[in-house]
């Protein structure tokens, strides 16, 4: 891949069916980024070892998410597309990382605690060093830029301070990476309950997945909380009201989105039209996505070229950062 430009990395986790979350906090901007930067996105198997050790779904679920990345527009020509455990690397330095990562901070972090909550049976230490595992995966290409979800912030914070470390331990390797969505503000897709974010494996029927149909994303739209709608012109939106709109300003045009926000503001607004109009044009936005996934998914001969070709693309760059890493560290001895 060409060296003179910026690079690029990101992952998603092969826990679930991917959803409109993943398509908005991260996939929209790896395909926009696929031309300018040197990129490198990665199926996160390894990190789904952390919550779902049981790997029967994951060969499914690893294909269906390059499936599914693909069918978005990511062009495995373009960028080095890659599954996690197939460069060996990531696990070295992983390893050196955990060196330098404390106890005290990991523990604070705020993902670990809610799965701590989450699967109190299985706080695993693969779960309190998941942050330390991403870092690895982002500097083992020496990445500046992360598209992630807002989700992703304090990752990403992390992440720096682990740089920071091994660069003031070790002498400069790393540059410092930081979380990208093209100078705006980082997305965070709610569910539609309004009681968190779209996720792959929670609140599944308050998330629209990119492989759901229009049936489906018409029901789940309708069911979204609202309520009598405002007394008052121009009061401020309930969360749960902001949320529908918020899903709108993905999805619909402009002119639609104009009539609704007036409607609200003059206490007119019927929220069953709005959901309406919202359950088409969210139909109409995944409907070829999602046959396109499912054509991909089928075509194994391609994706196991994807994987392999992208692998050995992700595992050059790997093996130069690792070299220089080694030598930073003083591991050759002679
Ligand atoms: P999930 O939380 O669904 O398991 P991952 O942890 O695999 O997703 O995250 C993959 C990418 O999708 C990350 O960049 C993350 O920030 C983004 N993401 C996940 N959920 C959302 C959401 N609801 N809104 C915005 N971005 C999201």
């Amino acid at each position: 891949m060409s060296t003179n430009r910026e690079i690029v990395m990101s992952g998603i986790r092969p826990t679930g069916y991917l959803h409109l979350g993943n398509y908005f906090g991260a996939m929209r901007n790896y395909v926009k980024m696929q031309d300018e930067y040197d990129c490198y996105f990665m199926v996160a198997d390894l990190h789904s070892l952390t919550t779902h050790p049981d790997t029967k779904e994951l060969r499914e679920n690893v294909k269906r998410v390059f499936a599914e990345n693909i069918a978005c527009g990511l062009d495995p020509e373009k960028v080095a597309f890659y599954c996690q455990s197939h460069v060996h690397e990531t696990s070295e330095l992983y390893l050196y990382l955990n060196m330098m990562a404390y106890k005290g901070e990991l523990e604070k972090t705020t993902t670990f605690k809610d799965k701590v909550r989450q699967q109190p049976d299985n706080v695993n230490a693969g779960l309190l060093t998941y942050p330390v595992l991403q870092t690895a995966d982002i500097i083992l290409h020496r990445a500046k830029y992360v598209p992630v979800g807002k989700d992703q912030e304090q990752h990403l914070e992390m992440a720096r301070n682990f740089v920071n470390r091994f660069n003031h331990r070790y002498g400069e390797v790393f540059p410092e990476p930081f979380a990208f969505n093209f100078g705006g503000e980082l997305v965070k897709v709610p569910s539609l309950d309004g009681t968190g974010k779209m996720s792959k494996s929670e609140n599944q029927n308050a998330t629209i997945y990119l492989a759901d149909d229009d049936e489906v994303i018409r029901k789940k739209i309708m069911k979204a909380k609202t309520d009598q709608g405002p007394a008052e012109p121009n009061t401020p939106k309930p969360d749960y009201i902001e949320n529908i709109f918020q899903l709108m300003r993905l999805v619909s045009d402009a002119s639609t989105i104009e009539k609704f926000e007036a409607d609200y503001n003059n206490c007119v607004i019927r929220y069953g039209d709005m959901k309406k109009q919202l359950g088409e044009d969210m139909a109409k936005f995944i409907a070829p996505i999602s046959e396109k996934a499912a054509f991909i998914q089928n075509d194994e001969v391609y994706l196991r070229k994807v994987m392999e070709q992208g692998a050995e693309k992700a595992r050059a760059s790997a093996a130069k950062t690792m070299e220089l890493v080694r030598a930073a560290m003083g591991l050759n001895y002679f």
